[in-house]
């Protein structure tokens, strides 16, 4: 059996996550409130969640 090869991980890339708005800069993502700031929870339909410790906060409408 080949031997697994581990992926690099990559580097956070923060400023993506920054949508220009008119005179100011806002965030797209909230951050996690566990894994605190540089951990962005990930939009979902009615929901955000944290891929690094699975924290998911429901989003009213
Ligand atoms: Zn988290």
């Amino acid at each position: 059996m080949p031997k697994k090869q581990r992926k690099p991980k990559k580097p956070l890339t923060l400023y993506k996550r920054y949508k220009k708005l008119g005179d100011g800069i806002e965030r797209t993502n909230k951050f996690c409130p566990k894994c605190g700031k540089g951990f962005f929870l990930a939009q979902h339909n009615n929901r955000v969640s944290c891929g690094n410790c699975a924290y998911t906060e429901f989003q009213k409408k």
